[in-house]
């Protein structure tokens, strides 16, 4: 009961923001959004790339069918707009490059890569990539890129889920996809596998299975996240992998949790490092407060500001050549929002210090959340001592939920967005 309620508040939460955006004008001269008023407390870039090799019918990201010559003006609009955000004044240190699939065009990538790198003191760079990118060759070119983090999407280690997902023939079946891994995972800092569960159809045998192949294989970082479409995805997914509920989501993360504990560490409420690997580089989210996004279909957040990029390609291209920047639509937050924006990140990574309220605001959290945390201790989902607030284990699920419900507002929003630009994409 608890957690229906909170769930639905949740719920409300995610779509709350995503429904606010409203178009803004992200023009250099004369737009309506100070573009450099942030640059000094923003050292995250993320850099948004959409093509795909194939489409996976249950995904809500920004996401394309990749075309060769679409590729080449994008990637060459993305140096457009990172020179306009250094001609603004930013030194972004961490690069976060995902998608789509960043990887689907290498030589694209390298150069974009070198071009941003004689912009900015880059020294954290992160990127996305499928499992079936990951040849020798391709490993050799992404550690000479200087990745730090390689983030891949493996979603499932059962071939017939696969297969519903449409990922079988694209990215490899399990043999396929533990070889690519297996060679990847010495290779850099940081390696997550993005796992996803309460997949439709999906059993406790499967999930159990995948967690016994993972604690085999001991990738630095996994992160589960829950299914969470928007209802254009779940209308495409229902035809390839059946009807998504929610029913079995708690139980199937407490199997994770027990699971992962045995020789991982949760670093945020659904990502998990290995134990001896204490150094593994967490979710930008989890460690920037302020990002800028580039490219189509991204999103940035400086100081209680949201922005959100033109989602339609060619749009993007020529807003970006003709000198401005992506950004279409913004929110601004209110005191309140912000302070309870701060919360759910921040509380994402488990524990916030006293300390991070009382730098900003020269107050106690519960001088600043009274209510907020007198629910979440009702509920036995934090504990407050002298250092902080912590997630307590039952509280990790409700921040997955919590996060869910936020992300899903951000899918709906992109589905949206999307279907705006082409009526018959799902
Ligand atoms: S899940 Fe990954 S590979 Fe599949 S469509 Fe989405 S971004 Fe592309």
């Amino acid at each position: 009961m608890k957690g229906r309620l909170f769930s639905l508040y949740a719920r409300q939460y995610g779509l709350h923001h995503m429904n606010r955006l409203h178009p803004v004008d992200g023009a250099l001269n004369g737009g309506s959004i100070d573009l450099a008023a942030a640059k000094d407390n923003t050292d995250l870039l993320y850099i948004h790339i959409p093509y795909c090799e194939s489409l996976c019918p249950y995904c809500t990201f920004h996401r394309i069918q990749y075309d060769a010559r679409s590729a080449a003006a994008y990637f060459q609009a993305l140096q457009q707009e990172l020179t306009l955000y250094h001609w603004l004044g930013y030194q972004f240190t961490a690069l976060y490059i995902g998608g789509g699939t960043p990887t689907v065009n290498s030589k694209l990538l390298k150069k974009l890569v070198l071009f941003a790198r004689k912009l900015f003191p880059i020294d954290q760079l992160s990127v996305e990539t499928n499992p079936n990118f990951l040849t020798n060759d391709n490993v050799l070119f992404l550690k000479d890129l200087g990745v730090n983090r390689l983030s891949v999407g493996v979603q499932s280690l059962q071939n017939d889920l696969l297969d519903q997902m449409g990922r079988l023939n694209p990215y490899g079946d399990k043999a396929r996809i533990l070889a690519h891994l297996s060679r990847a995972i010495p290779e850099f800092d940081t390696v997550n596998i993005d796992m996803i569960f309460n997949l439709p159809g999906q059993t406790e045998a499967q999930l159990l299975s995948d967690l016994d192949t993972i604690n085999n294989l001991k990738p630095t970082q996994v992160s589960w996240y829950p299914l969470m479409p928007s209802r254009q995805s779940a209308k495409a997914m229902s035809k390839s992998m059946g009807t998504f509920s929610f029913t079995q989501e708690h139980a199937f993360y407490r199997l994770i949790d027990d699971a992962m504990a045995v020789q991982y560490q949760a670093g945020s409420a659904w990502c998990f490092n290995l134990k001896d690997h204490p150094s593994a580089i967490d979710e930008y989210v989890v460690t920037h407060e302020n990002y800028v996004g580039v490219g189509s279909g991204a999103f940035g957040y400086q100081n209680g500001q949201l922005m959100a990029t033109s989602f339609s390609i060619d749009d993007y291209i020529e807003r970006v050549n003709s000198g401005h920047s992506g950004i279409t639509q913004m929110q601004r937050m209110s005191h309140t929002e912000v302070l309870r924006y701060q919360l759910l990140m921040q509380l994402f990574s488990l524990k916030v210090p006293h300390r991070f309220w009382l730098e900003r605001y020269q107050l106690l959290p519960d001088q600043l959340f009274g209510r907020e945390l007198k629910i979440l201790r009702w509920m036995g989902a934090i504990d407050i001592d002298q250092d902080g607030i912590r997630l307590t284990q039952y509280g990790r699920y409700v921040w997955v939920v919590l996060m869910r419900e936020f992300f899903m507002g951000v899918n709906q929003y992109r589905s949206t967005m999307r279907q705006l630009v082409n009526p018959a994409v799902q």
